[in-house]
Formats: C-alpha cells, sequence, structure tokens
C-alpha cells in the first residue's frame, strides 16, 4: 500500500470493514431500501425498525469493497437513537464531507470523520455514499407513506 491507501484505509476503516455493525436482523422493518454501486459492484440493504420517531435499531447488510462496508457500518453506528430530522442532517453531512463541500464534521460525528480519506479517489467516493444514499430512498418512502416498501435505488446518475 502506498502513503495515500494507508491514509484512505485508515485503522477505523479496516476495523469497521472486519466486523461491521447493524449485522443483526432487526425486529421489524419501517424503512427498508437496496442500493447498488454499479461503477465498484456494492450492493447494500438498509433497514431501520422505527419507535416514537427515532431510530430504534438499524440493519445493513453490504457486500462489496471495504470503503462500502465501512461506510454501511459507520452509518448502522450514527443514526441509532436519532430522529429523522437528525438522520438527515446526518446523511446530508456525509455527502457534504465527501464530495468536498464541507471540511470539518461535527465532533460528536465519530468515526465518520475517518471517510474523509476517501475524497483523495473520487472513483470511490461512490462506495462511501452508497449506504447513505439509499438509507435516504428509504426515508422519503418512510415519509410519504410507502412505507415498508423497498425500493432500489443505484449510485448512477439518472
Ligand atoms: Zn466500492
Amino acid at each position: 500500500m502506498n502513503d495515500e491507501l494507508d491514509d484512505m484505509y485508515r485503522d477505523i476503516i479496516l476495523d469497521h470493514f472486519r466486523s461491521p455493525r447493524g449485522k443483526k436482523p432487526i425486529g421489524k422493518a419501517d424503512i427498508a431500501s437496496d442500493g447498488h454501486n454499479p461503477s465498484c459492484g456494492d450492493d447494500v440493504t438498509v433497514e431501520v425498525e422505527m419507535a416514537d420517531g427515532n431510530v430504534k435499531d438499524v440493519h445493513v447488510d453490504c457486500h462489496g469493497c471495504a470503503i462500502s462496508v465501512a461506510s454501511a457500518s459507520m452509518l448502522a453506528e450514527a443514526i441509532k437513537g436519532k430522529s429523522i430530522d437528525e438522520v438527515k442532517k446526518i446523511a446530508e453531512i456525509v455527502k457534504k464531507m465527501l464530495t468536498g463541500e464541507i471540511d470539518a464534521i461535527p465532533e460528536d460525528a465519530g468515526d465518520l470523520d475517518s471517510l474523509k480519506g476517501v475524497r483523495k479517489f473520487p472513483v470511490r467516493i461512490k462506495c462511501a455514499l452508497l449506504a447513505w444514499t439509499t438509507l435516504v430512498e428509504g426515508l422519503k418512502n418512510y415519509e410519504s407513506g410507502l412505507g415498508t416498501k423497498t425500493t432500489t435505488t443505484t449510485t448512477e446518475e439518472q
């Protein structure tokens, strides 16, 4: 690995890749969405159980490269216990950080900060965004009353 890759695959990312969070199935999925990243071949399923307007539990199942798996794992950690509005805000911050619109992310975002290294590799940004894009699609359905209808999203430009 060269220096840049060392930076990209920092210990935190590798830790999430090796033992992804959110693997455990959840009781009932109020939000369910599948996502696919054709440019790398990553696939993800995001399921969220809601209770009293907050995220009660999260299940993510990602098959793909280290970046996509690590980002999905971080998502599972980051949104648990949060309200829909907070979840949207986190997703927006992650997107802005990955696309370089903002440099710093809030300190309480924890491990998400480690995804910053991905910016040096534009082709991998979609890998890091996959789980988040998928989550946002699921949220849209949830809010528009489509509920648990599973939709499939893609990182390809429409
Ligand atoms: Zn990937």
